[in-house]
């Protein structure tokens, strides 16, 4: 702890010296980044079971394939992303050329969470490297296997003056947040969020803050309800349910419940099988405060399919809670777990004014048919970001911008959004002297 702000001071001056800016430096450290993923790939998925029970598929897609991807596409844009933009003038500064110039802020912090831990440190820190700053990287003391993994890959193979791990708990990121930092992405709960930004208030320094929420699905009567369960069962119980995007609740109109809840069994049944617990595909609750937090969830309301749980092995079986009253605990707090309660509504009026009426989302999601009921949804609600039709995917387009509003966070990023966000967005008048 007593290395920590000699490591920060260590990363200002390598900045300062103007050792990230160059553009070739950015890419370097990118297809470095890449070839890490790549190379250690095993090492990562060995570390991700052990910390999680992430089996190999997801562990794939959903952490290496999606940071390589965002590598990728970053490389491909990036000269476009950072070349300086012309701005039109009013028309009493002509003749003279407005242009928005992109320079890198200093050294970033990135303090990441468990539940992705290598994608949510990683991706915010292609975006930090590309726009040409240093960063800190402090990944979570609860996927202690994945942290020690990072710490040691890292620095053997991005540029170790410009960019750091520092492992530890609360007592090493209070330290961290005692520094001076010229951005700050944190990724977690808003409690924490909290702490976070009135840190960085001290020094004044930006922060994003990616937090999370209870994130919706309306189903409307008018849709394929086989189709609706198989994609709400895939985004929410991968990682089982341990996924800020993870729909938390579903809102089915009418007499919708009764039809999806045999099918959400039926589909839950037809991808972990009988016993769950045996499914290689099935994960694990990350530690036993959470396992007893989510234990006393399942009383919430009837079920439908579930319930099983195994405190040794940290297993909670897939669980569909129907009949569940709105002011029940599992409808108090984001669950984060394998559980999703079915809650009916009579109409969607009465389901966008169950969901305005509580905290903003990170997402929000929709089985509707008609285009008019989709133009509702998305004039009367706010949320980080919506679904129609596929839950947690569009997390996957680099073009959209990703993050929270309100009580979900603040701040974008992925693709070009990083770019901006780890930008200072310099204005440029040049008025001709004579
Ligand atoms: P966590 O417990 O791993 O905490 C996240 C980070 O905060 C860790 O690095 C930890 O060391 C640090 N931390 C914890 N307590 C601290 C303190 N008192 N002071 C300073 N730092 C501290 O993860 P978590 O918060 O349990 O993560 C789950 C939450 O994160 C959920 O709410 C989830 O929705 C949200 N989440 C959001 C996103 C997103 O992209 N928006 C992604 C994943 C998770």
């Amino acid at each position: 702890m007593s290395e920590i702000p000699e490591v920060v001071s260590r990363l200002r001056a390598a900045f300062q010296a103007g050792r990230t800016k160059p553009l070739e430096w950015r890419k370097a450290q990118l297809t470095a980044l890449k070839a890490m993923l790549l190379e250690q790939a095993d090492d990562f998925f060995a570390a991700l079971h052990a910390d999680l029970g992430k089996n190999a598929a997801e562990a794939r897609s959903a952490e290496i394939t999606f940071v390589a991807n965002e590598v990728d596409h970053t490389l491909e844009h990036l000269d476009a992303w950072v070349a300086p933009e012309a701005a039109p003038l009013p028309e009493r500064l002509l003749p003279g050329r407005g242009t928005v110039v992109r320079e890198p802020l200093g050294v970033g912090l990135i303090i990441g969470p468990w539940n992705y831990p290598l994608h949510l440190v990683l991706a915010p820190l292609v975006g930090v490297l590309a726009a040409g700053n240093a960063a800190v990287v402090k990944p979570s003391e609860l996927s202690p296997t994945v942290s020690a993994a990072i710490a040691r890959h890292v620095p053997a193979y991005l540029d170790p003056e410009a960019v750091a791990v520092v492992e530890g708990a609360i007592p090493e990121t209070t330290e961290l947040l005692e520094q001076h930092f010229d951005h700050i992405f944190y990724t977690g709960n808003g409690v924490v969020g909290r702490i976070v930004m009135t840190a960085a208030a001290k020094h004044l320094t930006p922060v994003a803050l990616e937090l999370g929420g209870k994130s919706p699905v309306i189903v409307d009567t008018d849709v394929d309800l086989r189709l609706a369960a198989e994609r709400i069962v895939y985004g929410k119980f991968m990682n089982a349910g341990q996924t800020c995007v993870a729909p938390d609740y579903v809102l089915a109109i009418g007499d919708t419940a009764e039809k999806l809840e045999p099918l959400l069994a039926e589909v839950l049944r037809a991808k972990f099988g009988d016993d769950p617990a045996a499914s290689p595909d099935y994960g694990r609750i990350v530690n036993t405060r959470h396992f007893d937090r989510l234990s006393k969830l399942l009383g919430s309301g009837r079920v439908v399919t579930g319930g099983r749980t195994d405190r040794d092995r940290k297993f909670i079986a897939p669980t569909v809670l129907a009949d569940v009253a709105p002011d029940s605990p599992v409808m108090g707090e984001e669950i984060f777990g394998p559980i999703l309660p079915v809650l009916t509504v009579a109409s969607l009026d009465e389901a966008i004014t169950f969901i305005t009426g509580r905290d903003k989302p990170l997402a929000l999601y929709a089985f509707v048919g008609s285009p008019e009921t989709k133009q509702r949804i998305l004039d009367e609600t706010s949320s980080g970001a919506v679904g129609f039709g596929l839950p947690v995917a569009h997390l996957t387009a680099s073009d959209l911008p990703f993050g929270g509003v309100g009580e979900s966070g603040m701040g974008r990023y992925h693709g070009k959004y990083s770019i901006d966000t780890f930008s200072n967005l310099k204005a440029v008048l040049d008025k001709p002297l004579g």
